[in-house]
């Protein structure tokens, strides 16, 4: 059977409404003085605010490739821009029309080479991430199989989640209740996002330690907790504050300095008894690469709609398996559970309760079949491909024209 890719394009999707929030996290911006701290003070949580502020009216950027014989395949991309929609509409498009879609080594070289004067990393990446995984979903839909089965298969029934929606809190009460909510509905591991950095001084680490004495106390002993810096710490900041909070037995700490910071990484996994976990802003097997051999984490938090898709996503699998780490992916989404499925390496899946709409609930919302989590575990269908299908009056309310956005 050749199929040949006879349509590829993008659906812009606008912002929701969201709740004004009064918890918050630190953010690679508290490292900027009174624009931090304005943020900061404003309580919104990270992404909307962030997105607020753009002349872009595109939040998300979903791909639907089509092939010649009518299957349909489903790419998403978390938090976009119309930038990353013409990528994939105007640059990478033309380059694989035409093809047979069971080429994902040749097209994703072909994607990656072509655009490496503006590409490598970030949104270039994430362009061809959404393309590449709507070409997975095809292959599934081709043969019948769930994409798992395409990878490896089942390595288990269900997979175990992690609630993570624990934000920073000035209410300790209600940041304790909520916590206790999750273990109620069965969770057995939270996430926490902390609220201070460097430029709280000695105080905000007395917080910091406060968030995770109180989180720790409200679950109990048995359940894992997670914790996350969203890259808004320094590594001399995160070493001293992980030494205060070792005995707090947190199952890891995330993203405590800017991706970029290897070195840091490096220093503060060599100082501190606390496993670190990182890569949720990091591309493809090359930056994998010097993530994993620096010595920089202990979780490996690849997505698979930044890294270069499901082709890229099972290469940095296979690495870090060679190295014997684990592969904890960020956020929930279809195309991470096909391959936290499909690798003994993954025993966890991050997990965002819908109780709160923000960008990563949202982009569930706008699919039937994304994961859900009952009693802490996800499960996964054997429906053919990514097992999504487009969630179309959701779409319909949200999408944006091809061309629109005027200037401010
Ligand atoms: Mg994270």
């Amino acid at each position: 059977m050749v199929l040949k890719i006879a349509s590829v394009a993008a659906l812009r999707i606008r912002q929701p409404e969201f709740e004004d929030f009064t918890w918050w996290a630190t953010s690679p911006l508290d490292a900027l003085y009174e624009e931090g701290r304005r943020q900061r003070d404003q309580g919104a949580a990270l992404f909307n605010r962030t997105i607020d502020s753009r002349d872009d009216d595109v939040f998300h950027v979903l791909v639907r490739v089509t092939t010649d014989d009518g299957l349909t395949g489903l790419g998403a991309i978390g938090l976009g821009s119309r930038a990353m929609a013409d990528a994939v509409e105007r640059l990478l498009a033309p380059l694989i029309l035409g093809r047979n879609p069971f080429d994902v080594e040749l097209l994703w070289e072909l994607m990656f080479r072509s655009t490496v004067n503006i590409g490598r990393k970030g949104l270039i990446l994430e362009a061809i991430s959404g393309i590449d995984i709507a070409l997975w979903d095809i292959l599934g839909k081709a043969t019948g199989q769930p994409v798992y089965n395409l990878l490896g298969g089942r390595t288990r029934e269900k997979i175990r989640a992690y609630a993570s929606y624990l934000y920073a809190d000035r209410d300790l009460d209600r940041f304790a209740r909520m916590a206790r909510g999750y273990v109620e509905a069965g969770f057995t591991a939270v996430k926490m996002r902390f609220g201070y950095g460097p430029y709280d001084g000695r105080a905000g680490m007395r917080k910091n330690v406060e968030l995770v004495r109180t989180l720790r106390e409200a679950v109990g002993d048995d359940v894992d907790v997670m914790a996350d810096a969203y890259m808004g710490w320094t590594a001399q900041y995160a070493i001293e504050m992980i030494r205060l909070l070792d005995d707090y037995h947190l199952a890891w700490i995330e993203e405590p300095v800017l991706p970029d910071d290897l070195d840091g990484y490096a220093r503060i996994r060599a100082s501190t008894r606390t496993a670190i976990a990182g890569g949720e802003h990091e591309f493809t097997r090359y930056g994998f690469k010097e993530l994993i051999t620096r010595g920089c984490v202990d979780y490996v938090q690849l997505d698979v709609n930044r890294v270069g898709g499901v082709t890229e996503a099972r290469k940095i699998w296979a690495l870090a398996a060679s190295f014997s780490l684990p592969v904890v992916p960020h956020s929930q989404n279809y195309h991470n559970q096909h391959l936290i499925m499909a690798h003994l390496n993954s025993p966890l899946s991050e997990y965002l309760p819908p109780d709160y709409r923000d960008g990563d609930t949202f982009l569930s919302e706008l699919f039937i079949g994304d994961a859900v989590a009952r009693d802490g575990h996800i499960t996964l269908s054997d429906a053919p491909g990514m097992g999504v299908e487009l969630n179309e009056a959701v779409v319909a309310e949200y999408l944006l024209p091809r061309d629109g956005g005027s200037p401010r």
